[in-house]
């Protein structure tokens, strides 16, 4: 942000600002800016925001948000479906013998 430093805030003429409001476009000082859904913005936007809540952008980055929530959750799922069908399939051929079974006859063949 080129020449941040030398603005000074919109209500507080002699401060300097900090950061600048992506509402209204203004330069305010620490006082002047509050954080609202990681950004930061001014009382003033910050009332409009309390009024409408879900203004475009962060109906979008909620949007994106639940989808990875949903792409994680489907992940784990599916993973977790794979490995207890690879887990199950193992102990089945165990229990069952079937290992033991084929190894036992040539072993016990020499008499
Ligand atoms: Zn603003
Ligand atoms: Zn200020």
């Amino acid at each position: 942000m080129p020449g941040l430093s030398h603005q000074r805030c919109f209500q507080h003429s002699s401060r300097e600002a900090v950061a600048r409001c992506p509402e209204c476009r203004r330069f305010f000082c620490r006082e002047c800016v509050t954080e609202h859904e990681d950004r930061l913005l001014c009382a003033a936007c910050l009332k409009q925001n309390a009024h409408v809540p879900l203004t475009r952008r962060s109906g979008f980055v909620r949007v994106v948000r639940l989808g990875q929530v949903m792409f994680g959750l489907l992940v784990t799922v599916v993973f977790f479906h794979v490995l207890g069908r690879q887990l199950l399939s193992i102990p089945s051929s165990f229990h069952d013998g079937t290992v033991w079974r084929t190894d036992r006859p040539s072993n016990a063949d020499p008499r």
